[in-house]
């Protein structure tokens, strides 16, 4: 008996897939496999999970006890689904639940579990049945993200496992039920797949109440300067155009950051009750733009897209990609030029600006679903994480700067970089569908309908041809798969990525020169991190130097925590409440009142960047031969202070990073409990400064790690020993490139001279090829 309040009720029964909720269901008891696309938006991942709970999945007494299993390719949506689902439900977060890398809610009494693939693709490890589960639920199968298209494949074998075995004795095993869910038709990579499935599965088409969407492009294509561009357009829909949410695409925090800002100072939101003088005046006018170039109605029969992320720790995350924002072309500067040409005249009610990626705080995250304030109109400046993971409610205009950062990665060479490029036609069909969902609605393109013809592509590139795949493939042969001839990948890896993983997994010992499995390979395999950082776990246990390793390995798979000095502006006040944001007085200043915060702002700027090169010192201060040593001390000094907001904002470090870095700690120290016999570790929460010989090994276990990542300085491979005062503008060469490559300007090695050998974490392309997270290897 399922309890729901009448406000849940009615709104679900307005979902499209609610009208399919008895095909749905016959077809899952009559087949192993069903698809099912429906525009994003119809209920998928809200709905077939209670679908199936009300079916009885999940019940001890039915014939489908096991509980019911729901991957996400984000960890945002894991989390936010679960919750929302448990509030449908009215059931707690112990029945209801989550997991993903850092945190978990599940219980002993789950029964509905959202996770992220990563997570399952691990649990396959240790239980390659599945047996836990009765059904899974593999969502938004069209982005393809590298731990899905995994997971399918891995899946189609489970399958005929538990059927085989069931078939044997069916009180010990039951069959299992998978629906793969995907926001677009685009699927025939998995249902044309025969060495996938034998028998195509079902598919089935959610009727999706799209309304038509006005697609308006723009005459000409803005170079670089985007940013200034939405901020136009965003001026003009909401002085001129009727009632209805702004949904905006841009591609990270730091642009999102600078737009809300400067939507905020133009149309402040008041929030004091007596400012219903402000209320919105709706202006019945003409869409503003040129002439619709033509009109699309209903998106559910085009497209996949897909959008880019950090895989190598088995988990995917924007958040990797949106704290990558060096270099960044857009400058606040040319904003404000031409802030006060755009209809100052005009009046406009206020505008609730909500900026929404994904290192936000979870808290903040959740805003955009609650109503706007009255009077005021909704906009949501957003990465393509609103493209089909969160539908946003009440959305009648979407603006689409038509780009997406993506991480670009060289398998050869293993030269990552961090691009701002075009979106694929798919990807802005999602996009502009987003303005449908709850009337007719208008798309405002950034961009001219010819650069949307010849540039863009027809389809996003499937993540695992973009990735390193070590990490998966390490799992894979922790399973026991063949991974190279027999895997039915949905697209099959390069043969040169598949070499250049292989390649790597022998130079750390987790594959022998067979390509087979190791012993240290299999317990490498039970870390939930790359394998390089596992194999550093597992030599790091002399001289008492695990807890240190522990927190390293944990910093290196969130990534670099530090906050950039170019990010010193335009990233306060997104995170936090309203605060700076609720403006009482809107009246204009004076002019020599503005020249005078002009002054203050300049001031106040000059005081931060010392602090901030300051306290970037401190923390190089333990050892300032390595950036990743620095990481240890930034993490031992969060936890000794109690580990809070005040900290990170003083040392320059980022909330969310070091509470995942906290998290992950306190996870792999209880797996290393578990699986490491003989092993005492702990958190401790004052752990003391490693010694000088615990450095020593520390840097050992850190070259360890990265023993093939080593670079030599140039001219010493040259023969011709040279002494230098600066690295600045030093070449040195590694075993994968023939590009010299240098030291990052934000490695604390910069500043001294430059060592003969070092070994790096990344390295990273944007106008030369960067080494990023150095340590100096010291000649004996
Ligand atoms: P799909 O998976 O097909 O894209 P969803 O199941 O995610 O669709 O969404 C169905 C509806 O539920 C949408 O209208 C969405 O706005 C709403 N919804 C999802 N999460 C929340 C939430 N936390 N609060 C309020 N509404 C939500
Ligand atoms: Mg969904």
């Amino acid at each position: 008996p399922v309890k729901r309040s009448q406000e849940i009720q009615l709104t679900r029964m307005k979902l499209p897939i609610c009208d399919d909720e008895q095909a749905i269901m016959e077809a899952i008891s009559e087949n192993s496999v069903v698809v099912i696309c429906g525009e994003t938006g119809s209920g998928k991942t809200t709905q077939l999970p209670q679908f199936l709970y009300e079916a009885g999945f999940g019940n001890p007494e039915s014939d489908n006890p096991g509980i019911i299993g729901i991957t996400q390719p984000r960890r945002v949506a894991a989390m936010s689904m679960s919750k929302r689902v448990a509030q449908e439900l009215s059931l707690d977060d112990k029945r209801v639940s989550y997991q993903i890398r850092y945190d978990a809610t599940v219980s002993s009494n789950t029964v509905i579990k959202f996770m992220t693939d990563g997570v399952l693709l691990r649990e396959l490890s240790g239980d390659f049945l599945l047996s836990k589960y009765s059904a899974i639920i593999i969502d938004e199968a069209h982005e393809r993200s590298l731990n899905t298209d995994i997971l399918i494949g891995v899946i189609s074998r489970v399958l005929r496992l538990r059927k085989e075995l069931s078939e044997e004795d069916k009180s010990k095993i039951k069959p299992l039920k998978i629906i793969i869910m995907s926001a677009t038709l685009r699927i025939s990579d998995f249902t044309q797949n025969r060495r996938l499935f034998d028998i195509p599965p079902p598919v089935i088409n959610v009727n999706a109440r799209q309304y038509p969407v006005s697609i308006h492009f723009n005459k000409r294509t803005p170079r670089t300067d985007y940013v200034t561009e939405a901020f136009k357009k965003i001026c003009k829909i909401h002085t001129r155009l009727p009632r209805g949410g702004i949904l905006v695409f841009m591609t990270g925090q730091n642009e999102i950051s600078i737009l809300c800002k400067k939507l905020r100072n133009k149309f402040p939101y008041i929030s004091s009750d007596r400012t219903h003088r402000n209320r919105t005046v709706i202006k019945e006018e003409p869409p503003i733009d040129e002439p619709n170039e033509y009109i699309h109605k209903g998106y559910s029969d085009r497209n996949v897209d897909h959008e880019i992320e950090e895989l190598a720790m088995g988990e995917n995350d924007q958040d990797y990609l949106d704290h990558h924002d060096d270099f960044d072309t857009n400058s606040e500067d040319s904003i404000t030029e031409f802030e006060n040409d755009v209809l100052d005249n005009e009046y406009a009610g206020p505008l609730y600006v909500l900026p929404l990626y994904s290192l936000l705080s979870t808290r903040a995250q959740m805003r955009v679903f609650e109503p706007p304030p009255e009077g005021a109109r909704l906009c949501v400046v957003a990465t393509n994480i609103a493209e089909t993971s969160l539908t946003i409610p009440g959305v009648t205009y979407v603006v689409d700067s038509g780009k997406v950062k993506e991480r670009r990665y060289n398998a050869s060479s293993g030269v990552q970089s961090y691009v701002i490029d075009w979106i694929s036609k798919a990807s802005a069909d999602q996009r502009a569908g987003r303005a449908g969902r709850t009337g007719p609605g208008h798309c405002y393109r950034l961009y001219s309908s010819a650069v949307f013809n010849d540039q863009f592509q027809q389809f996003t590139v499937p993540e695992i041809h973009r990735t390193p795949i070590e990490g998966v493939i390490l799992q894979m042969k922790a399973m026991n798969i063949d991974t190279v001839s027999n895997f039915p990948f949905p697209t099959p890896p390069d043969r040169d990525q598949l070499k250049k993983a292989e390649k790597l997994l022998r130079y750390i010992g987790a594959l022998d020169e067979n390509n087979q499995i190791t012993s240290l390979g299999r317990a490498i395999a039970t870390f939930p991190l790359a394998p390089r950082f596992s194999k550093m776990l597992i030599i790091g246990q002399q001289h008492e130097c695990l807890p240190y390793v522990i927190a390293i390995v944990s910093a290196l798979s969130v990534g670099d925590p530090f906050i950039k000095d170019y990010h010193l502006d335009g990233t306060d006040s997104d995170d936090g409440g309203d605060e700076d944001y609720l403006v009482n007085n809107v009246q204009t200043k004076e002019l020599n009142e503005i020249q005078k915060e002009i002054i203050f702002k300049k001031e106040r700027r000059k005081l931060m960047r010392k602090k901030f090169f300051d306290v970037q010192k401190k923390h190089s201060g333990l050892d300032p031969t390595s950036d990743i040593l620095k990481f240890l001390n930034v993490v031992g000094a969060y936890e000794y202070s109690g580990g809070n907001e005040k900290f990170c904002e003083d040392n320059f470090v980022r909330t969310k990073a070091m509470q995942e870095i906290h998290k992950l700690r306190g996870q792999i120290t209880k797996i290393v409990q578990a699986n490491c016999q003989g092993v005492d570790v702990c958190v401790d929460p004052k752990m003391k400064p490693p010694s000088a010989i615990q450095l020593e090994a520390l840097r050992q276990i850190i070259a360890a790690g990265f023993i093939d990542q080593v670079a030599m300085r140039k001219d010493l491979v040259d023969g011709m020993t040279k002494t230098f005062s600066s690295t600045r503008g030093i070449a040195y060469s590694t075993m994968w490139t023939n590009e010299d490559v240098f030291i990052h300007p934000s490695s604390v090695l910069y500043h001294g001279k430059p060592p003969d050998f070092v070994v790096y974490q990344e390295l990273q392309r944007t106008n030369k090829v960067w080494m990023k997270g150095i340590t100096i290897i010291k000649p004996e």
